[in-house]
């Protein structure tokens, strides 16, 4: 069933789910909370309960009209995305335009806005005005990461639904699910602070590579190679560096014993520190990683 691909949330599907039994329908939601915690998805089940074919008040998933929903192709379904950044007042009245017309197959035509904070005032004050006189059979579903960033006029017109981020057990089980390798679930779940979305995006891509270049990086230093340490500085400062020393920790927690690793997680805790100050990330880690050196060298003098 549609609502068992949502991974927790079990606040929002209950208020969701009850409405729908009771036929108790908003007009308007606030789908808030962190990103990646699954307010986009949870947008597309509930467009599917309001609009299923065989099920009253709930989704089959299988039927043609939510089959089309999964697609993203229902024409009753519209869902829209800040072009260039923002909404523009052309996208609202195009909604609008579109909106006045009954739906073509479904019971309700449902507007999905993700990323609403970034409405230009101009297309929210449009907005405001369909949501004030909302027209009959539409259903608005809206996303964000920030509602303190909405009108606050806008905000008072939609029933608010909060997303909390995900436990960590809830990630892993996900992360298990998918197929994930188990020596990355660790890693990936402290990583994605709670963001099924962002652990998605560390499994599909770039995480798993930059791991094996920062390993074969670590490793070389260890051989004594100080070229790897302006090579390993200069990218680890310049990309996304909290991430990165999480990375570098979680690589050397495995192959280095803790006696040597304590002024290393010392270090990177200081370089924590001073990423939030903006001072010299990149020579802090050439520091971190002579000591480093220097370490490792005592502890194996062959090298
Ligand atoms: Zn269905």
């Amino acid at each position: 069933m549609p609502w068992d691909e949502i991974i927790g949330q079990k606040y929002a599907k209950k208020i969701l789910k009850n409405s729908l039994k009771s036929n108790y329908l908003y007009h308007a939601y606030l789908f808030y909370g962190p990103s990646g915690c699954g307010k986009a998805l949870t947008a597309k089940v509930y467009a599917q309960a309001l609009n299923c074919q065989e099920l009253e008040g709930d989704g089959c998933g299988r039927c043609f009209s939510c089959r089309l929903i999964e697609d993203g192709t229902h024409p009753d379904v519209i869902w829209l995305l800040p072009l260039k950044e923002e909404f523009s007042i052309k996208q609202v009245r195009e909604i609008k335009r579109e909106l006045s017309y009954k739906p073509i197959m479904g019971r309700r035509k449902v507007c999905v806005l993700l990323g609403v904070e970034r409405l230009t005032r101009e297309a929210a004050n449009a907005l405001l005005i369909s949501l004030e006189e909302p027209p009959p059979e539409v259903t608005f579903i809206m996303s964000t990461t920030s509602p303190y960033r909405l009108l606050p006029t806008l905000l008072s017109r939609c029933q608010p639904i909060r997303f909390g981020s995900l436990p960590k057990e809830e990630i892993e089980e996900a992360l298990l699910s998918w197929g994930a390798a188990e020596d990355v679930i660790p890693l990936v779940t402290t990583l994605c602070e709670g963001s099924l979305g962002r652990a998605k995006e560390y499994i599909d891509n770039e995480i798993l590579k930059r791991k094996d270049v920062i390993t074969a990086w670590l490793k070389n230093i260890e051989e004594g190679d100080l070229r790897s340490i302006f090579e390993i500085t200069e990218v680890v400062s310049k990309g996304r560096v909290l991430e990165d020393l999480i990375l570098i920790l979680s690589i050397l927690r495995r192959s280095s014993e803790p006696r040597a690793l304590l002024p290393i997680m010392e270090g990177i805790v200081e370089i924590e520190k001073g990423v939030r100050f903006h001072t010299n990330t990149q020579l802090a880690l050439e520091v971190l990683f002579l000591e480093y050196q220097r370490i490792i060298g005592q502890k194996s003098p062959s090298h």
